[in-house]
């Protein structure tokens, strides 16, 4: 549904009939680490981000999994596929 409050007439899974269903009641404003990303939106309390109501706690326990400033760094060394499971999993479309 679409959100009546923070970000009117936005399409949002937390907006429910009875209204937002996040905790609190409503979003929560982005916090430092969400600076450069791209889900940033401005809202009618601040900046909040368009995909979780609740930033600080996106980022409580290390990075934001959404976050499209800031990615795992994986090396490619520390990723060994197994070639046989690999051809496995492509051929049953995983
Ligand atoms: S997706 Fe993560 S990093 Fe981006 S604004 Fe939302 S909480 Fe912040």
């Amino acid at each position: 549904m679409q959100c009546q409050t923070v970000l009117p007439d936005t399409e949002c899974t937390f907006w429910k009939k009875a209204g937002c269903i996040a905790e609190g009641g409503s979003c929560q404003v982005v916090v430092e680490e969400c600076q450069g990303c791209e889900r940033i939106a401005k809202g009618s309390i601040g900046d909040v981000c368009t995909s979780f109501p609740s930033p600080k706690a996106k980022w409580a326990a290390g990075l934001c999994n959404f976050a499209t400033h800031k990615k795992v760094d994986l090396k490619s060394e520390d990723v060994r596929v197994n070639p046989l499971k690999a051809a496995k999993r492509a051929a049953a479309g995983r």
